[in-house]
């Protein structure tokens, strides 16, 4: 039942798609392995969109941005702890990934902005639709096309070396364990959110939090690669999407926000910049009453982003056509949040917001009929990982490449530093896997 392969990519969400891709492209040919029952991890529960810098779209719209100003916003969002040589890279390659989805037939035809952008340079599909369930789409449909060789319900356990070489991995199939020889082996085996114990291990607070991730998102690809040797770094960086439905781990997408939704306590008031990283909203949430906040929106913000639609749809939306009718709802005191809407309205009507200082006001919130959506933060994404070069080699934990092993996506750490910024991990994904895609062939093909 062993197999020889040129490439064996671990894990088929969209980092391991994108590599698989390329590399079988290039020519070589590609086995994906992929434990779950479907291919997609995290990736498909993606919401915001693919940030990418000077694309063709945001020149159509008028939007100045270049990869400098990309990497200037995603270090200080990660507060300058990330790898800042992986940043570069991603900063300026990720516009190649969104001419690349383009190119495979993906609709990303939509930009918008994001919290911790200055710009805005988040690429999604027509009207706002999720990015996540289109980025798989693309890339599955391209790996079909290809028959490119996915093999499901299999279990990577282990990545095999030979006098310090990586010789390929064994598998556990829905026919027991082989072996898969291959000549460069790619982990893109996601991260460990949904893995609350390991979760708890590096940062004890979040002991008992719920999660945002795919039930995969286990750490087998973390533990796998530091049997082999590999360097593990930034563990401890691990974060909390601040808008997600309590008990039930839905994630609202922050391009609510980022459209124009404001936060309200359950005293009906503001409390904070909404537009602010990830880190600092979630602290914020967690410091009011009930450990829980609201999402409002009026229905012009509402209608200019179709991921609301499915919220709504869903029932996680309260809607009135009163600010009266809307606080009883939420069981707000009215006149709170009637008070928190004018002073709102007025600092859009100003363009200033003196009391929280968040920077895009796009609409004052006061078009009939109201929408509200309870949040609270929870475990959304393990920034910490194998630890990578922008070629995607894995380093030891003495500093050297492990030959033939290259890792990609939200399985290595560096990209993101300390906070990762919405819209940057479909862009380390795609451009990281393409690049893995492709240094996993030149080492096919050039090692003895
Ligand atoms: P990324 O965003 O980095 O691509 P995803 O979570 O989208 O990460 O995808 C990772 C994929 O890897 C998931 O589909 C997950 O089920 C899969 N995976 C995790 N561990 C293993 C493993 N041991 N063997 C095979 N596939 C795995």
């Amino acid at each position: 039942q062993n197999v020889n392969t040129d490439v064996v990519v671990v894990g088929a969400g969209g980092a391991g798609l994108a590599s698989a891709v390329e590399a079988h492209d290039l020519g070589a040919k590609v086995i994906v392995v992929e434990k779950m029952a479907f291919p997609g991890g995290n990736t498909t529960r993606a919401a915001g969109g693919l940030n990418a810098a000077a694309t063709p779209l945001q020149q159509a719209k008028g939007i100045y941005d270049t990869p400098e100003i990309m990497f200037y916003d995603t270090m200080k969002g990660g507060h300058w702890k990330n790898n800042p040589e992986l940043v570069r890279t991603l900063a300026e390659h990720a516009k190649d990934s969104v001419d690349w989805l383009l190119a495979l037939g993906g609709d990303f035809h939509d930009v918008g902005l994001m919290a911790g952008a200055t710009r805005p340079r988040t690429h999604r599909p027509t009207g706002g639709a999720l990015v996540g369930p289109e980025v798989i789409r693309t890339l599955y449909t391209a790996a079909e096309n290809r028959k490119i060789d996915i093999r499901v319900n299999t279990r990577a356990e282990s990545i095999n070396k030979v006098n310090g070489k990586v010789t390929g991995i064994t598998v556990k199939g829905p026919d027991g364990e082989y072996t898969i020889n291959a000549k460069a082996v790619v982990i893109a085996a996601g991260g460990f959110g949904a893995n609350n114990a390991m979760v708890a291990s590096y940062v004890p607070r979040l002991k008992g939090f719920s999660t945002t991730n795919h039930p995969g998102a286990t750490g087998d690809g973390l533990k796998m690669a530091e049997k082999a040797g590999a360097a593990l770094i930034d563990m401890t960086e691990i974060q909390t999407h601040p808008t997600v439905v309590p008990g039930d781990g839905t994630m609202i997408t922050e391009a609510v926000r980022g459209n124009g939704a404001i936060l309200v306590n359950n005293e009906g008031k503001r409390f904070y910049n909404e537009l602010e990283t990830r880190d600092k909203v979630s602290a914020a949430i967690l410091k009011q009453p009930g450990k829980t906040a609201w999402l409002f929106f009026d229905s012009d913000m509402q209608k200019s982003l179709k991921a609301t639609n499915g919220y709504i749809k869903q029932k996680y939306c309260l809607s009135a056509n009163t600010l009266d009718e809307l606080a009883a709802k939420m069981k707000v005191p009215a006149a709170a949040l009637k008070a928190t809407l004018k002073d709102y309205g007025a600092a859009v009507a100003a363009k200033s917001d003196k009391q929280f200082g968040r920077e895009n006001l796009p609409r004052a919130l006061n078009k009939a009929p109201f929408y509200a959506i309870t949040i609270t933060p929870a475990v959304h994404h393990t920034m910490g990982g194998v630890k990578i070069d922008p070629k995607t080699q894995v380093y030891d934990t003495n500093g050297h490449v492990i030959p033939g092993l290259f890792a990609a996506g939200e399985v290595t750490g560096g990209v993101h530093g300390g906070n990762r910024l919405g819209g940057n991990a479909q862009a380390d994904i795609v451009t990281f896997g393409h690049i893995a895609g492709q240094q996993a062939y030149i080492y096919s093909r050039t090692s003895q």
